[in-house]
């Protein structure tokens, strides 16, 4: 890509509105743009993340036998008076739209009355089970306090998976695989998550958050740094400074963003909308489920928030929206010359021939510092810069964005370079 054609650019100034790491630094790097509080357009260079953070999403999904469906964004009301949730939490959460008539739909912010009944067509026997289904797919809230950025949305992104059982035992066997893929899904996504006992609803004791330790994060959950046992401080008969309950370590109280949550909804669905399955012995019984979800919107700003310094975004190579920022350097005072545009083009032309994207800087007219302050703004995870002396020299300046220097490689050898580090 071509920084002169990217559409959505870098703008020198942080936007004064801002209210957190990850908006300020998303909007100015210009990956996004925001339309009102909690609603943002995803620009090319954030769209192309956010597609990253999904893709992670859907391959681990699948790895643990999720099937991709779609549901629908405006729901009718009944399957919500059913379960009683048009009413509580009803507007509180849900966004209404009156239709033709009068008649009242909801924008869906979560989609067990949708998915149960749709299940319900589909079950007949214990054959039928066990099976999961997930989306991804925007999720709207009528959220009191749309804030912090990325991090709470009216519409953000969500992947909702929903599994069904025969049987508890077989829903706590799926539970902890998919708690298995969702560590795998942060790890991947450059995130260490801590899985934390929280409220569970009505049907379980505890519900399991995926919390990521930052000062920046709105809940607050008492951990212990030895065995990894944590709880929310909402549901926690703990306090700082306890002993851990399972290995006898210190529990600390530390500031975190839940980027996921997993549920034994067990019968709460199944038996509201009469979801039931006949066993083996041929006796009629309700289906029991798990819900678990993702925002890979605040996936992506909780990324921000955790990797980033003074300079600007560190992307993690999974979610980089482009691996390499190839830099075309105006020599001090004479800007560039053809000769310089040509090598830096051929570079440009060989990585993307060998399926490498680079963002190419190819500003003309704009100096080395803006160039460097931008590309570190942008936070790519690899730096080439193509200059005139070292053009000179036959060579090629590479610099990773977390390390202090750079270094210089000859031009033969960039390309090699380049795959070694993306593939390590
Ligand atoms: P919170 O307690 O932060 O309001 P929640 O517990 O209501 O979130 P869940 O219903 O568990 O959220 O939703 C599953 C996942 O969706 C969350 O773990 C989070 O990653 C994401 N999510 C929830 N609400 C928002 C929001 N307003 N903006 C962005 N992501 C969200
Ligand atoms: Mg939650």
């Amino acid at each position: 890509m071509r920084y002169t054609r990217l559409f959505g650019k870098t703008s020198k100034t942080a936007p004064h509105d801002a209210d957190s790491k990850n908006a300020r630094l998303l909007v100015q790097a210009g990956f996004v743009d925001q339309l009102m509080a909690g609603v943002y357009t995803y620009l090319p260079l954030g769209l192309r993340s956010l597609e990253k953070v999904k893709g992670i999403i859907r391959e681990e999904m699948d790895a643990v036998g999720g099937q991709e469906v779609l549901m629908p964004a405006l729901h009718p009301k009944e399957p919500w008076e059913q379960t009683g949730r048009w009413e509580d939490p009803g507007p509180e959460v849900m966004f209404r739209v009156q239709g033709r008539g009068g008649k009242q739909y909801g924008l869906g912010w979560t989609h067990e009355e949708i998915i149960t009944p749709l299940a319900k067509k589909f079950i007949r026997s214990y054959k039928d089970l066990p099976f999961a289904a997930y989306q991804i797919q925007d999720k709207f809230r009528n959220e009191p306090r749309a804030k912090s950025g990325l991090l709470r949305g009216r519409e953000f992104s969500m992947k909702d998976l929903y599994s069904f059982h025969c049987d508890e035992e077989d829903l706590d066997r799926y539970y902890e695989e998919v708690s298995q893929a969702y560590l795998r899904i942060f790890g991947r996504c450059g995130l260490k998550a801590i899985v934390t006992e929280a409220s569970g609803g009505a049907f379980s004791k505890y519900s399991h958050e995926f919390q990521v330790l930052t000062e920046s994060g709105e809940d607050i959950i008492f951990h212990c740094p030895t065995c990894g046992y944590a709880q929310n401080r909402e549901v926690s008969e703990y306090r700082a400074g306890d002993k851990c309950p399972k290995c006898g370590g210190t529990m600390e109280e530390g500031k975190a963003i839940e980027v996921g949550n997993i549920f034994r909804l067990k019968t709460r669905f199944s038996e509201a909308f009469g979801v039931n399955y006949t066993d083996a012995a041929g006796s009629e019984k309700p289906v029991l489920m798990g819900c678990y979800g993702i925002g890979p919107s605040r996936v992506l700003g909780a990324v921000v928030e955790v990797l980033s310094d003074d300079r600007g975004i560190i992307w993690p190579k999974e979610l980089a929206p482009f691996s390499v920022h190839l830099v075309l350097l105006p020599a001090k005072d004479e800007g560039v010359t053809q000769d310089l545009i040509t090598a830096a083009d051929a570079l440009y032309q060989e990585l993307r021939d060998h399926g490498i994207e680079p963002l190419y800087d190819d500003r003309p007219d704009v100096r080395a510092g803006e160039k460097f302050t931008d590309a570190d703004l942008i936070g790519l995870p690899l730096r080439l810069v193509v200059s005139e002396r070292l053009q000179a020299e036959g060579s090629v300046e590479c610099k990773e964005r977390t390390a202090a220097d750079a270094l210089i490689v000859k031009r033969d050898d960039v390309l090699g370079e380049v795959q070694r580090f993306l593939a390590d």
